[in-house]
């Protein structure tokens, strides 16, 4: 079966006739004014596929409007305007009452407005679009990674992973652990100060939404580029020095989805900056590898730089793989 890549590739990429950027990136980009670009993008989230049945509506109001940010942050855009488009099985006021505080809250945070959108009976679907705006020529794209990058990384990865993984019963956390592994899971930050003030630094970001490699191989890809990661660097959850399972950490680490971190590729003169933005937002920046010539596949290196498997990332077609 072709992958969902595959199938957006053959079915519904084809070039725009009057856009700065059509399908293939983390948003679209059209012209708006002399200096200014809008930014566009929509995510959807299903019950069953994207949240477990009997989701706590305040979270997945946080989480709808979280995965757009994060694709805005992504393209270094500042989000302005969002539109919800909702499939209700039933109409239950309090689980509304709650959705709207998780959504409203996080809009009012960065500064959104809800502009339009609408509203159906049928399986829980929660699908949103949002529209940011970047200076012209400005925006982060994933083509625009350049041999000698670093390769840099925000927070932590693996922790919405490991919370799924909990919340399946395929392992076992202590209650601290738990908690927040799942508040990784259900409401993730999206990372848009990040991403704006990457903006002139970065040559290239993705937001990590399928997995380290897979949204790391769309940077590749797009860029022409291969790439190598020293695995050790990765940045993971406090809670995996504990579990002493190396399979599931490799798994959540690599192609575990959901951790709306942000990757990112700079020149190594850019490290000073950018350990300085890091500090002065209280985020951790990791550096973890480097962008270099050759065929756009992502070499794993071991602490002893011998080079590691890996799997791919999550594919809505494919299941986990
Ligand atoms: P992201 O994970 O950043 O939201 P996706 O992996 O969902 O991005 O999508 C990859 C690209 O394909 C994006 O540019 C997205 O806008 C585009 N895309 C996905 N599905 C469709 C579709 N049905 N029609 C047109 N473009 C699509
Ligand atoms: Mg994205």
């Amino acid at each position: 079966m072709p992958s969902e890549f595959e199938l957006i590739g053959r079915y519904f990429e084809r070039s725009a006739r009057d856009a700065v950027l059509g399908v293939g990136d983390d948003a679209a980009l059209v012209r708006a004014g002399a200096d200014c670009e809008l930014a566009i993008s929509t995510d959807m989230l299903l019950e069953g596929r994207h949240f477990l049945p009997g989701a706590e509506p305040r979270a997945l109001g946080h989480k709808a409007l979280a995965v757009n940010l994060s694709d805005m942050a992504a393209m270094g855009a500042r989000p302005r305007w969002a539109t919800l488009a909702i499939a209700l099985p039933a109409v239950d006021e309090s689980w509304l009452r709650g959705f709207c505080e998780g959504l409203f809250a996080l809009a009012e945070r960065h500064g959104v407005d809800l502009i339009g959108g609408d509203t159906t009976r049928g399986p829980l679907t929660l699908a949103v679009t949002i529209i940011g705006e970047v200076t012209r020529g400005k925006a982060l794209l994933r083509s625009g990674a350049r041999l000698g990058d670093d390769i840099w990384v925000s927070g932590e990865l693996g922790g919405a992973a490991l919370g799924l993984a909990y919340l399946q019963g395929r392992v076992k956390l202590s209650s601290e652990a738990a908690w927040a592994a799942c508040k990784r899971l259900d409401e993730p930050e999206p990372r848009v100060e990040l991403g704006r003030r990457l903006v002139g630094i970065a040559h290239s970001a993705i937001d990590l939404s399928d997995g380290f490699g897979a949204d790391l191989g769309h940077i590749l890809e797009r860029s022409g580029l291969g790439a190598s990661v020293r695995y050790g660097e990765l940045p993971r959850s406090a809670a995996f020095a504990h579990l002493h399972n190396r399979n599931l950490e490799q798994h959540c680490l690599l192609s575990g989805g959901d951790d709306y971190e942000l990757i990112f590729t700079a020149a190594p003169e850019a490290r000073g900056a950018l350990e300085a933005l890091g500090g002065e937002l209280g985020l951790r920046l990791s550096r973890v590898g480097s962008i270099e010539a050759g065929a756009a596949t992502l070499r794993l290196l071991d602490r002893q730089g011998k080079p590691m498997t890996h799997a791919g990332g999550f594919d809505h077609f494919k299941e986990a793989s």
